[in-house]
Order: structure tokens, then C-alpha cells, then sequence
């Protein structure tokens, strides 16, 4: 068998995850990958010198959806906005009577982005949520006001 990796010929595989695919590898480039938990526990400590070649091609079982939505939730925000935050930037702008444009001019971004963000389809990262509260001079988090009871 070929590694898929380094493309050596090796007498067996390891089947890894390596960025979203599966590839089936040598030993020195399984670590490279997160192991594929195998259906049993036949991988290691089975020479396979003996028996006959039960070639065919190896299965491969992975029941993970691909996972290529790209890792949009791996950098979670951190800021908890306010539920009309978006609301917020609009009004903001339109009080400063900037067009998405202008705002996105000084944001450094596309006035696409800024249409998005108005409708509150996009998110922005933090820094530009904090550039935007500076920018408007508003406040987009719902950060609670000292708790009183
Ligand atoms: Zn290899």
C-alpha cells in the first residue's frame, strides 16, 4: 500500500484525519493526523507477514460529516452584544448621516460588510465591534450595568 501522504510503499496504513480528509498513511505520517478510531481494536501489533494477501481495498468507515464549514466557532466571540446591537449601528450611522460606505470606508471594510452587519446577518469580530463602538461612539454589548438586587 502507498502511503498517501509521503507516498511510500508500506505494508500497512493508518487511516488519519488530516484537515478535514481522510488519508490513509504510513506510521511516521499517522502523527501527523488525528487517528480515525478503527471499527476494532485490530491496528497495531499485527505484522501481517503471513497469510494471504487479502488485498482489496481498504474500507473506510468515518460516519463524520466533513467537517469543512471552516472553523467559524473555533474563535468564539467573546462579547455578549445587546439583542438590537445591530439596530444600533444603523442608527448611529444615520445620525451621522454616513452612508454604509463612509462607515465602511473608516472601518476599513466593504460597505457589503457593513450592510450585513446593519442587518444583523454578520457578526464582526470583537476588534471591529470595539472600532465600531468608537467610531459611533455607542455601545453594541450588553455588558450588564453592576447588578443590584
Ligand atoms: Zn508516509
Amino acid at each position: 500500500m502507498l502511503c498517501e501522504m509521503c507516498g511510500r510503499e508500506v505494508d500497512s496504513v493508518t487511516a488519519v484525519r488530516v484537515e478535514g480528509s481522510i488519508l490513509r498513511v504510513c506510521a511516521a505520517c499517522a502523527k501527523f493526523g488525528q487517528s480515525v478510531a478503527p471499527p476494532g481494536p485490530a491496528t497495531a501489533a499485527r505484522t501481517s507477514m503471513e497469510g494471504p494477501l487479502s488485498g482489496g481495498p481498504v474500507q473506510l468507515r468515518f460516519r463524520t460529516r466533513r467537517t469543512e464549514e471552516r472553523d467559524l466557532f473555533s474563535e468564539l466571540p467573546a462579547l455578549e452584544l445587546s439583542p438590537d446591537w445591530f439596530r444600533r449601528v444603523r442608527q448611529a450611522r444615520e445620525r451621522l448621516t454616513w452612508t454604509p460606505e463612509e462607515l465602511g470606508k473608516r472601518l476599513n471594510e466593504k460597505k457589503s460588510v457593513v450592510l450585513k452587519i446593519e442587518a444583523g446577518t454578520f457578526r464582526p469580530s470583537d476588534a471591529l465591534l470595539r472600532k465600531i463602538e468608537r467610531l459611533l461612539k455607542i455601545r453594541l454589548t450588553a455588558e450588564p450595568a453592576t447588578p443590584e438586587s
